[in-house]
Formats: structure tokens, C-alpha cells, sequence
């Protein structure tokens, strides 16, 4: 037994397989991306928590003499510990390394990939059908989404995909279903563009705000960050049926049914929903880059199709 080995078994180290799972369960917990471990960390500390280490088990260091150079190397035996779990998560390719991850992010982390998020849904007995609500990052969908926020849109952009068809469901068209969401929300950081509604559940796994498409997916809509918007359940489902629509200066226009709601709907309390959107007429707000703001043709649509319809 190598002297490593026995000092783990001497102070009843968990084994590299529950470190492992505990470090899926937490990039679950943090959607989908942790930070490469550095000594005191937070994250390395999280980890320490979660397997319920003891003071000695945290502290442990493993001294290794280099007589050549006359020199004495320690390091910490858990900060070992969790990096081998990492690795071997890497080897199984459930999880990407951080030196993969940065040529996509910037970032050097280590990122869920769809293998990885699979086994750490089932860890958490999380239903495989909740995945496609999710926001957490996988590598393979990560990738989808910097192409998505990196698009440039022409002027004469057509929001519909004519070659998409609502009936066949692949691999690539539900991964490019989850990049579209979450390349929206991102661009949105997160928030409603309506009322500024930023929340996650209590789990922390889903953010409360929605991708909308302008032109709906099921009417052949494109998958593209400028044919959508971020927007919470409520002001999602106002959107979807016209109860308001974007002008080309990105103001609000609310349907003027407004006036004819009987009295008591359409209320929070005595705050009325759409009555507070009609007097302020603001603009929402809008992602950082211009090239990925809702394109006019999309929007356009919007108004004569849902908005003129339903008025
Ligand atoms: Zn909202």
C-alpha cells in the first residue's frame, strides 16, 4: 500500500467514488460549473462539508521528501483527494477539465457534460423529464449557446426556420432547444425584460424566468436569441396570448381590452397588472449586444399576428 493510500485509510477518508458523486450533486447545485480547486476555496471547503470531514481529515498533509534537492513538499491530502475524483469524473467524461472548459468560457472550471448531468440528476432522484427545464450548463449545450450569443443577425432576417419540422425530435434539436433557452436567458441576465423578476427555486437548480419565443416554436420559429426574450411565467403567458407587444423602439404597447376588464381581474391586490404596464410605456430591457436584441421582423410579426389579432 502506498504511503498515500494508507494514510487515507488511516483517517477513514470517504473513497474517490463518494467524492465523486458528492462533486456531481454540487455542480448540479451550481449550475453546471465549479471553479478549478485552489488550496481554501470555497468550493473545496463546500465539498470538505458535504462528506462530512472532521477537523484532521481537512488538515491531513502529505509530506513527500525530494533528497535530491534536499527539499520537503507538502500537500494537502483532501485538496489531493478531490482533485482525483475530478479526474476520474473527467476519464468517465462526465465531467469536463478546466483546461477544456476555458477554450469555451474564459473561465477556468470544471462543467457538467450531458453524460455527467444525467448521473447527477439521477443522484439527486431528480426525473430525466425535468432536464429540459433546467438551466444547469453541460458542455455539449454550452457550446451551442456561445454560438447562439455570438450571431450576427441581417437586416432582411426571416424569424421563421423553414426547414424545421415540430414533429421530428433529435438529439441535436433538443440540445439546440436547450441552448436557445439558456443563450436567452443569459443575454437577459437572468431577469424578466418586463418587470426585472430575477429568482431561482429554493434547490437553486431552476431560474424562475422563461426564453419566450416571438415567433412560437411551434409555428416554425427560429431558435435564435434575437426571435426571443426573457420573461417570468406571468408576462410570458401575457406576451404569448397578446395582452402586450414590443414596438420597434422596444416600448411596450399593452392591448387597449385593458379599459373593458371587469372590475376585480387582472388585479395583484389593488395593483393592476397591465393597467401599471399601459401608463409607463417604458422600453424592457435588453441584452448588452445589439446584434442579439429582438429583431424588428420578429416583433413585427408579433404585432400583426398575436397583438392586431387578439385586439
Ligand atoms: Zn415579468
Amino acid at each position: 500500500m502506498s504511503y498515500e493510500a494508507a494514510m487515507l485509510k488511516q483517517l477513514a477518508m470517504p473513497t474517490r467514488q463518494q467524492v465523486g458523486e458528492a462533486l456531481l450533486r454540487a455542480l448540479l447545485k451550481h449550475g453546471g460549473v465549479v471553479k478549478e480547486f485552489g488550496a481554501g476555496q470555497e468550493i473545496v471547503i463546500e465539498l470538505a462539508d458535504e462528506c462530512e470531514l472532521n477537523d484532521l481529515q481537512r488538515s491531513a498533509f502529505l509530506e513527500t521528501i525530494y533528497r535530491k534537492e534536499n527539499r520537503l513538499k507538502k500537500s494537502n491530502l483532501w485538496h489531493r483527494l478531490l482533485f482525483r475524483a475530478a479526474d476520474s469524473l473527467a476519464k468517465e467524461n462526465l465531467v469536463t477539465r478546466p483546461t477544456q472548459t476555458v477554450r469555451l468560457t474564459n473561465k477556468r472550471e470544471w462543467m457538467l457534460t450531458e453524460k455527467g448531468l444525467d448521473q447527477a440528476l439521477a443522484l439527486c432522484n431528480i426525473p430525466a423529464a425535468e432536464k429540459d427545464d433546467l438551466s444547469t450548463k453541460s458542455y455539449e449545450v454550452q457550446k451551442i449557446v456561445k454560438k447562439l450569443l455570438e450571431a450576427s443577425t441581417p437586416n432582411n432576417y426571416d424569424p421563421f426556420d423553414r426547414k424545421k419540422t415540430s414533429k421530428s425530435i433529435t438529439r441535436e434539436s433538443v440540445l439546440r432547444t436547450r441552448g436557445f433557452r439558456q443563450a436567452v436567458i443569459e443575454a437577459y441576465s437572468h431577469r424578466c425584460a418586463v418587470c426585472g423578476l430575477k429568482v431561482k427555486s429554493p434547490d437553486l437548480i431552476t431560474w424562475e424566468v422563461q426564453a419566450a419565443h416571438i415567433v412560437p416554436n411551434g409555428l416554425l420559429g427560429r431558435d435564435d436569441v434575437c426571435n426571443g426574450v426573457a420573461l417570468c411565467h406571468l408576462h410570458h403567458w401575457a406576451f404569448d396570448v397578446g395582452w402586450f407587444t414590443l414596438m420597434d423602439d422596444y416600448k411596450l404597447q399593452v392591448s387597449p381590452k385593458i379599459h373593458s376588464l371587469p372590475a376585480g381581474v387582472g388585479k395583484i391586490g389593488d395593483y393592476e397588472l397591465f393597467g401599471a404596464l399601459a401608463a409607463k410605456r417604458t422600453k424592457i430591457s435588453l441584452p448588452d449586444k445589439h446584434a442579439i436584441y429582438p429583431h424588428r421582423n420578429a416583433i413585427g410579426w408579433h404585432r400583426q399576428n398575436v397583438f392586431h389579432y387578439g385586439s
